[in-house]
């Protein structure tokens, strides 16, 4: 039997487990634990030689959100309510002292990936690799103040906004079925952000973006498009999912998408159990490949951040998605690109920051 590919993950919630802010049982990402989906010695029975690692800032313990909206025939929309900024900002440097604190404990187990070398080489050794990711970017004040202080703290890449308003864009509220084509378009400071990002050398990830927002972010741009963690809405009426048009948009820019394992957004039905067969996950991946070529579909798990099918279970199920997409068809090469080639492709140009960047958002040097 041919060995299966290293996969290199679009985006997972570990550490958003890992370091809750009421710390009653502090779990360690280096021990084989029974809860969530992902810690190291689960990544290497899995395959997972590294991934985007989010941090992701909940709403204030006080703040309530609501319950979602659902009619009689079983559709139902949910929106999450905004955070502000100076909680966001305080919740983002509690994560990111435990993070530095983490991978203290574990240089010769965990590798920071803050270049393109990095993520490479978490493919090829046994070291796991985290590529730090700030999933809805509330920390981020309108004029980015904070984008320096973030590069410096490790974080390469940026999903501006999640499914609840910012200052940058609108995120789609959650739904089925359910259409993203709902608010405004970007704002001004989320087109400075996305600019200043690709000046610095950090990834914008247009997962959550609503419709007009995505296309706003597309015109910007100009390194290949990114959505690390989205599903086809041809499969799936879930409103957090692609359509076929804008999988063809981010193929054209030479950009990936990763296919989310959530199930919610690959089952079709509007329900999210766990009783989904693996394969349905698999129907995913093939529709994008039709949809932009294989050099443009990668995987964006959702680890520690969704439900996931039975059959899958945790990260240790990786090698069983791979051994299905093969008995359907998929090519040892095309394999390799979904596992991680095109990820490392698209982070070559996003890692790469652009010459002469405007002095107001260098880091600052001692
Ligand atoms: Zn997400």
């Amino acid at each position: 039997m041919t060995c299966l590919p290293a996969i290199f993950d679009g985006h997972n919630d570990t550490l958003t487990r890992l370091f809750p802010r009421e710390a009653n049982s502090p779990q360690s990402i280096f021990e084989h634990g029974t809860e969530g989906h992902l810690d190291v010695p689960r990544a290497i029975e899995g395959g997972l030689a590294g991934g985007f690692f989010a941090l992701f800032i909940r709403s204030k313990p006080d703040q309530n959100p609501p319950e979602p909206e659902r009619d009689d025939q079983g559709a139902w929309t949910w929106t999450p309510p905004a955070i502000d900024h100076d909680w966001a900002l305080a919740e983002t440097l509690r994560l990111l002292d435990s993070v530095d604190a983490m991978f203290a404990a574990g240089t010769s187990s965990l590798r920071r990936c803050l270049t393109i070398e990095d993520v490479r080489n978490s493919i090829s050794d046994a070291r796991l690799g985290i590529l730090l990711h700030i999933e809805g970017a509330e920390m981020i004040s309108p004029h980015c103040t904070e984008l320096p202080m973030l590069y410096e703290r490790g974080i390469r890449s940026i999903g501006p906004v999640w499914s609840r308003p910012n200052c940058f864009a609108t995120g789609i509220r959650f739904g089925w079925p359910s259409t993203n084509d709902i608010g405004p378009g970007l704002t001004d400071a989320g087109g400075q952000l996305i600019r200043d990002c690709e000046t610095l050398g950090i990834a914008i990830d247009l997962s959550h973006m609503n419709l007009r927002s995505f296309m706003d972010a597309a015109d910007i741009a100009t390194k290949p498009l990114i959505a690390t963690h989205c599903g086809c809405h041809a499969l799936c009426k879930s409103a957090r999912n692609l359509t076929d048009e804008q999988l063809r948009i981010v193929a054209d820019s030479g950009g990936v998408v990763g296919v989310n394992f959530y199930t919610g957004d690959l089952r079709g039905d509007g329900q999210s159990g766990p009783d989904m067969p693996l394969d349905r996950l698999a129907d995913h991946v093939l529709h994008m490949c039709e949809v932009m070529g294989d050099d443009h579909v990668a995987l964006g798990s959702d680890f520690d951040g969704a439900k996931m099918c039975d059959e899958l279970g945790d990260v240790r199920g990786l090698p069983k998605l791979l051994a299905g997409m093969r008995r359907r068809g998929f090519a040892e090469l095309a394999i390799a690109k979904i596992a991680h080639e095109n990820w490392i492709r698209v982070l070559h140009a996003h890692l790469s920051p652009i010459a002469n960047a405007p002095t107001h958002i260098l880091p600052a040097r001692p």
